[in-house]
């Protein structure tokens, strides 16, 4: 998200990761934030750093000797027990923070919370790169094995600037796709197969493929889930795959359909086939499954199930 330096953009912002979650019913997450501040208050913040770590000088592993002088931060987010074991009785930022940064911070927990998102304060929460600003937070999992981020992000308000372009707040977050799945199916977790297909156009040769070609893509711009073959496959295979998928109605294209100009639409559910004009599937076929649907219905009043038969919704 670009142009808001608002705390009620973070809060949105971690919400679309929150809800995308919710909506792969990942349960056991849990939100930690933190706010690192401003370069002002970093500076502060940074000097106690130093001072605190200086006593450690001995034990610190060579990287965390490096970053003594270049950036004691991100000591705290070494992996190696003893320095972590240092860091844990460092200063936190947030004793550091001024009062602008504060301010947005409480912003962004009453946004948070207005939001109905559970989250926890974790001052040594830091992430690994030196952009950042203020807010930082990361979706955690004791799922797949100690602490694993599945979602880390913040705020960074200065990397627009730093990459060359104008002074631009900016926010986001990063969710690498690996540690989801191993978490999903350490929750038993599947996610649902996508494979809905209105109608399943069967080509018998390479000028009806064409044709079948065309017409599926004028379905889909009319919001019609239609497929051919894009494989090569026999009809017979076609035809079993047009069943593995699910497919409401299918259409075998061949020369006669081509030279006629009309094709047979079967109903996969009911079997009743209906003979279309060619040029005018795209329009013909909408009326086709409504009608069908509709008929499906018959007088019932349940409006509910009507609108599950015309969008296909499975019970
Ligand atoms: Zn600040
Ligand atoms: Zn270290």
């Amino acid at each position: 998200m670009f142009g808001s330096a608002a705390p009620q953009a973070d809060a949105e912002v971690i919400s679309v990761a929150y809800q995308i979650f919710e909506y792969l019913q990942i349960s056991d997450l849990k939100l930690h934030i933190n706010s690192i501040g401003c370069p002002g208050c970093r500076k502060n913040y940074h000097a106690a750093l130093k001072e605190y770590f200086e006593g450690y000088r001995g034990e610190l592993c060579p990287t965390c000797l490096e970053r003594l002088d270049k950036n004691p931060m991100r000591i705290l987010d070494c992996k190696s027990p003893v320095c972590k074991k240092i860091a844990e009785g460092s200063p936190v930022i947030l004793d550091y923070l001024c009062d602008e940064c504060a301010e947005h911070f409480e912003g962004v927990k009453k946004f948070l919370g207005a939001m109905g998102i559970e989250f926890s304060v974790d001052p040594r929460i830091v992430r690994g790169l030196d952009y950042y600003t203020r807010t930082v937070f990361e979706f955690v999992s004791d799922s797949i094995g100690a602490q694993g981020t599945v979602c880390g992000g913040g705020r960074y308000d200065g990397l627009v600037e730093e990459l060359g372009g104008p002074k631009t707040p900016a926010l986001g977050f990063g969710m690498g796709t690996g540690r989801l799945k191993m978490l999903m199916k350490a929750q038993g977790i599947e996610l649902p197969e996508d494979n809905e297909c209105d109608l399943y156009i069967a080509p018998m040769d390479e000028s009806a493929l064409l044709k079948a070609m065309e017409i599926v893509s004028d379905l889909r711009s009319g919001g019609i889930h239609a497929q051919t073959d894009v494989v090569g496959r026999s009809l017979k295979a076609q035809m079993k795959y047009a069943d593995k998928i699910g497919a409401r109605y299918t259409a075998v294209l061949g020369s006669n359909e081509l030279e006629e100009g009309t094709v047979n639409v079967k109903n996969m559910k009911t079997g009743r086939i209906t003979a279309i004009p060619v040029e005018e599937l795209g329009e013909k076929f909408i009326t086709l499954s409504l009608n069908d649907a509709v008929g499906e219905i018959g007088d019932a009043e349940d409006s509910a199930a009507l609108i599950n038969t015309l969008f296909g919704k499975k019970e």
